[in-house]
């Protein structure tokens, strides 16, 4: 259920440069996919909230995996714990798990903050995960070892060959996607989609990307957030219709 609360910080730590993972007192039950659209100021400047993914849900806690990027986030990464943070959430849909034993998962950049969660769903639910990691460089590839210690098969890409196999990550996942019939889940930058979706369709596999787009309300009232999707409906709104979307109904700019 859709809720508006205050939670209390426990832990704000700095996980890489520019990367912050918020732990919160639980107060939201999420499910991976969905986001918390959170104030960042207790002011109305900015007014807008910043939608996050929950990148992980558990019992006691609720984890926030972000980068800084500009002003709402860098507020939000001067929060510290004992403070509260304003949350409206869950909002938006989450990863569907098919009858498939297998998936393959691939991730791009700070996209990979929504698939922790999804892994560990996966996981309990007794799949066979390979996970592709891509980033432009090792600093990058944040959490690496907590990410792996989910999944059967783990693979990393960089632009620099920093880290991993010098590639793009849809390279590494192309054979795995066309060899293995898996349920194939993606969220990344928008080429990367694009291409995961293009093998996805290719090899007849069932795909589902995580899309962003630049939200204002989070509750599908301004359509703020629209996509262009195939049929008659044209525009779906990221924020109540997504993000998770089948990666055949979009259209990729
Ligand atoms: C459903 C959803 C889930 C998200 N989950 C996460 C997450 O788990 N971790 C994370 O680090 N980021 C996530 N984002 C992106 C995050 O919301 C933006 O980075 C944040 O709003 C930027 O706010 P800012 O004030 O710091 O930056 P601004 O100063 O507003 O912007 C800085 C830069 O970020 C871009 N930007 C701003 N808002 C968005 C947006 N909504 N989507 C894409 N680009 C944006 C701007 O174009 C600009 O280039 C998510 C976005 C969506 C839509």
């Amino acid at each position: 259920m859709l809720k508006l609360q205050k939670l209390e910080i426990i832990k704000q730590e700095s996980v890489a440069p520019g990367h912050q993972r918020l732990t919160l007192a639980k107060g939201i039950n999420a499910l991976a996919g969905q986001f918390v659209h959170v104030r960042v100021s207790e002011t109305y400047d900015p007014f807008l909230r910043r939608p996050i993914s929950v990148h992980d849900c558990t019992e006691g806690r609720l984890v926030l995996l972000y980068r800084t990027v500009g002003r709402g986030t860098e507020l939000l990464a001067a929060k510290k714990a004992g403070e509260t943070l304003d949350l409206l959430g869950p909002l938006g849909n989450s990863f569907p798990l098919t009858d498939r034993p297998q998936a393959v998962v691939v991730a791009g950049g700070i996209g990979a903050a929504p698939l922790y969660y999804l892994l560990r769903s996966l996981k309990l639910a007794g799949k066979q995960v390979s996970f592709f990691y891509g980033a432009r460089n090792e600093a990058e590839l944040i959490l690496r070892d907590e990410y792996r210690a989910l999944v059967a098969n783990y693979s990393e890409a960089t632009d620099d060959g920093s880290a991993g196999t010098r590639a793009l990550v849809t390279h590494l996942a192309a054979p795995v996607i066309a060899g293995l019939d898996a349920t194939v889940y993606a969220c990344g930058p928008s080429p990367m989609l694009k291409e995961v979706a293009r093998l996805a369709d290719c090899y007849g596999r069932s795909c589902f990307v995580s899309l962003e787009a630049q939200l204002a309300c989070g509750v599908g009232a301004c359509l703020g957030c629209v996509v262009p999707v195939k049929g008659r409906e044209k525009y779906r709104r990221v924020c109540v219709d997504g993000p998770v979307f089948a990666a055949g109904e979009v259209f990729f700019c």
